[in-house]
Formats: C-alpha cells, sequence, structure tokens
C-alpha cells in the first residue's frame, strides 16, 4: 500500500516540473498573446446576424478595435479569418502598437471611422 503511495508521489512530482501551465489562458487570435480571464472575448468570425456560428478569443481591446474597423458585412465577406483580419493594414497597425502592451491592457477604442456598433 505504502508503496504504491509513494509512487504516485513521485509521478505528481515529476509531472508538476514538466514546463506546463496549470491554468493555460486562451491566445488571443488577432495578436497571439495570452488573454486574462477577465478580458476574453468571443468574437464570431462571421458575425452571428450572417448566421456565423465559428468564434475564436480576443482580448476585449482586439475585439473593440475589430468592430472598430470592419461593418458587419465586411467582416462577413472578407474577414471571417483571424488570417484575413491581420493582414489588414490598421489591424496590423494595432496589433503592433499593442504588442507591448501589458496583456490585461484595456484601452479606449481608438476608432478610425465612425461606425457606431459593436
Ligand atoms: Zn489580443
Ligand atoms: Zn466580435
Amino acid at each position: 500500500m505504502a508503496k504504491g503511495r509513494i509512487k504516485r508521489l513521485q509521478a505528481a512530482s515529476s509531472w508538476q516540473g514538466q514546463p506546463f501551465k496549470a491554468d493555460a489562458l486562451e491566445v488571443c487570435a488577432l495578436c497571439e498573446r495570452e488573454i486574462p480571464h477577465s478580458l476574453k472575448d468571443a468574437h464570431h468570425l462571421t458575425p452571428k446576424s450572417r448566421g456565423g456560428v465559428v468564434t475564436v478569443f480576443l482580448h476585449r481591446a482586439c475585439h473593440k478595435q475589430v468592430h472598430a474597423l470592419f461593418t458587419e458585412t465586411e467582416l462577413a465577406r472578407h474577414y471571417a479569418t483571424p488570417e484575413a483580419l491581420r493582414a489588414h493594414p490598421e489591424v496590423a497597425r494595432f496589433i503592433q502598437w499593442v504588442q507591448d502592451k501589458p496583456i490585461d491592457f484595456n484601452p479606449p477604442t481608438r476608432r478610425s471611422r465612425s461606425k457606431g456598433q459593436l
């Protein structure tokens, strides 16, 4: 009995020694940095209103930025993948800008065009 118990403990401690995060955070599909739980938003790649069901996780700040830049029609037609979003010059600029901010950074939305919808 005791022997089995020691074995288990050893197994547990070597498991903890692995480079492994117990509470791994989701990674933002836009800026590819970890997202604190309090700032995690699900974004519909194709807007829900256009029948989209696939979501990715984004920082609240990144999510706001996407909706500040694009209408739902634009998202549905041209930006329904993280790759397409990140290829847009304004988004690329935002990603560069946010890169050296803390992962829990939640700036006021920077709008380059007025859209009035999130
Ligand atoms: Zn992000
Ligand atoms: Zn969204």
